[in-house]
Formats: C-alpha cells, structure tokens, sequence
C-alpha cells in the first residue's frame, strides 16, 4: 500500500515555510487506515506492551487503535488543564518559548512495558517530553512508533536512547 500517495500536502500550513502532512485524507480512507494501525501494530507484537502511550490529539487517532489491536491499555498525554485527576507535567523548550504536557500520576505503574505511539515525529521534542513523563512514573518506553517521519529534522538524534520506526519517511 502506498501510505504516501494517500497522505495531503499543505504548503505554508499553520506558517509560511511550514509543507503540512494532512493525515485526514488517509482516515477517511478505509483501505489505508486499516493497513496503516495494522502495521503500526505488528512492529509491536512482540515487545510485550502494556500501555500506549498517545500524545494529543492525533497521537489518540493512531495509539488507541493500536493498543486495541495488540491488547494494551491506552494512556493519553495532554496539554495542561485537560486531564482531571493528578497530575505530573514536563516543561520543553520550542523554537521560541515552552510547551508543557502533563500525564495522570496513576496512569502507569513501574515497570509497566511502554509503547508511544504518534502521527508524526519531526523535532522529536513532544515524544521526548512523552518518554520523560512516562519515565518519572516507572514506566520503560519499549517504543516509539510513528506513521510518518520528517528525517531532515533529525529527530531521531534526540531519541537515540529509543527504538523509533515510522511508516512513510519524508
Ligand atoms: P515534534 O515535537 O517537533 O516532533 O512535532 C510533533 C508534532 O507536531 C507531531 O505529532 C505533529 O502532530 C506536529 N507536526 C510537526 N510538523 C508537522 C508537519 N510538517 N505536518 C503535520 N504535523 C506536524
């Protein structure tokens, strides 16, 4: 299947310089959303997951389909003031400023296998700010996996530390 043909390209989207993955165009698309959780799926089947892990919002479209799929329980990370329960949160840097993402503190006990799962990996920084909160719980991140990555970014060097696989690389 060919994932890329079904995934849109916007130019200057949300910002000039900005080409955008519109991954609507692959959902609403029933042969390549299928083919795209399945196969985000077996690269999981045999790391014995107990979480995924999705981080807002469209990390939610892909993880929790995953985790169905694989029997794993979803756990979703959010931008601050979402979540209702306790929680802990992580401050990363951007380009210019800060983005801070918070966990429930009970979500993951220690020693929990752990898989994230997301639509995209560019900076590597939202998964990174994932993989610490899921740390400071106990949890052991197995995996990092993605339909599409941005390489010219170079996110990977930031997750060295991880196994990281994606679907369709830009
Ligand atoms: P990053 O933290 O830099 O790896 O960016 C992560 C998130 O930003 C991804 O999960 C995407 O949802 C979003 N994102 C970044 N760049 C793009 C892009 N070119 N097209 C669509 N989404 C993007």
């Amino acid at each position: 299947m060919d994932l890329r043909s079904k995934i849109r390209e916007i130019q200057d989207f949300p910002q000039e310089g900005i080409n955008y993955k519109d991954i609507t165009t692959l959902l609403k698309d029933k042969e390549a959303f299928k083919y795209s959780i399945d196969k985000l799926s077996e690269q999981l089947k045999d790391l014995n997951v107990d979480i995924v892990v999705g981080p807002e919002s469209r990390g939610f479209i892909f993880g929790c389909p995953v985790a169905y799929n694989i029997g794993a329980g979803f756990v979703p990370i959010r931008k601050p003031g979402k979540l209702p329960a306790e929680t802990i949160k992580y401050e990363y840097a951007l380009e210019y400023g800060t983005d801070t993402l918070e966990i429930h503190k009970d979500a993951i006990t220690k020693g929990q296998r752990v898989a994230i799962v997301d639509d995209l990996l560019a900076t590597g920084g939202t998964v990174l700010a994932t993989a610490k909160l899921v740390e400071q719980l106990g949890g052991e991140v197995v995996s990092m996996n993605f339909l599409i990555e941005l390489t010219f970014l170079n996110g990977k060097n930031v997750l060295k530390n991880y196994k990281t696989s994606s679907l369709v690389q830009y």
